[in-house]
């Protein structure tokens, strides 16, 4: 299963906002073996949004498209969504007896085109906001309050699974430069994706579908780089 993520918000260009959205989502999804291919951000800007959107939903499996959903006017991403699929937004029924049935607001008291989402989408609960989320042909549309992009990820994991990686992680002490002999010869022995995390000691991250391959790799690579200081092999 591939996957891209839209990180839709003028706060995140501008670095108002750090995207911790993406690498939450990243996160779990690698976690239930997704393969995550683009992280997107783009502007809260319909055509901007729109168009991302429609190249990516013909590109991969599913799109995650995170942003502001509520009915504030620079909370457009839901609208852009519905223009990507040709639809028109509608309010959701469902969505609104949620909100209060189990939300405890009452309709009145709601914004209006607070329950709206494209026409032949389905809603998604938001258990800590108000504004619903909504999955339409292979897109999914959460909040961008962390919180309610959290919560409202739980609603949905359960439709994200995949063939989870085995990996285990080596630390040398020693430059990475220095490293590169050994790390090349490690990917020519083993069938394994290599990350190399320079930093005070260097991590090198293996990574496979088959445990045992994975676990000898790391075996090889650890007998050969040195340890941090006070560590034992
Ligand atoms: P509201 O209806 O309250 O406006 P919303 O669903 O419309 O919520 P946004 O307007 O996009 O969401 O963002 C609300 C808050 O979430 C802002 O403080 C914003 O900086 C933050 N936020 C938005 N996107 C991200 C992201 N990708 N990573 C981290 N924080 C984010
Ligand atoms: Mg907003």
């Amino acid at each position: 299963m591939r996957v891209a993520l839209v990180s839709v918000g003028d706060e995140l260009l501008v670095g108002d906002t750090v995207n911790t959205n993406a690498a939450w989502l990243a996160r779990q999804l690698t976690d239930r073996g997704v393969d995550v291919e683009r992280v997107t951000v783009v502007p809260d800007r319909v055509d901007d949004i729109a168009r991302v959107v429609n190249e990516y939903r013909a590109e991969y499996d599913t799109v995650l498209v995170t942003g502001g959903i509520g009915p504030t006017h620079d909370d457009v991403t839901m609208d852009a969504v519905a223009a990507a699929v040709g639809q028109s937004m509608e309010p959701s029924e469902a969505a609104l007896e949620y909100i209060e049935t189990q939300r405890g607001y009452a309709r009145e008291d709601l914004t209006e085109g607070t329950a709206e989402i494209p026409a032949d989408g389905e809603f998604i609960p938001n258990p800590v906001g108000v504004a619903p989320g909504c999955h339409v042909e292979n897109i999914y549309v959460l909040p961008g309050v962390p919180e309610e992009m959290r919560g409202m990820f739980g609603e949905i994991a359960e439709q994200f699974s995949g063939t989870v990686k085995h990996t285990r992680t080596v630390t040398a002490d020693e430059p990475e430069s220095a490293l590169l002999d050994r790390i090349e010869d490690l990917r020519e022995r083993f069938d394994v994706a290599v990350g190399v995390y320079p930093g005070e000691d260097v991590r090198v991250k293996i990574t496979g579908f088959d445990a045992a391959t994975v676990e000898s790799a790391a075996s090889w690579l650890r007998e050969r780089v040195e340890a941090p200081d006070g560590q034992s092999r």
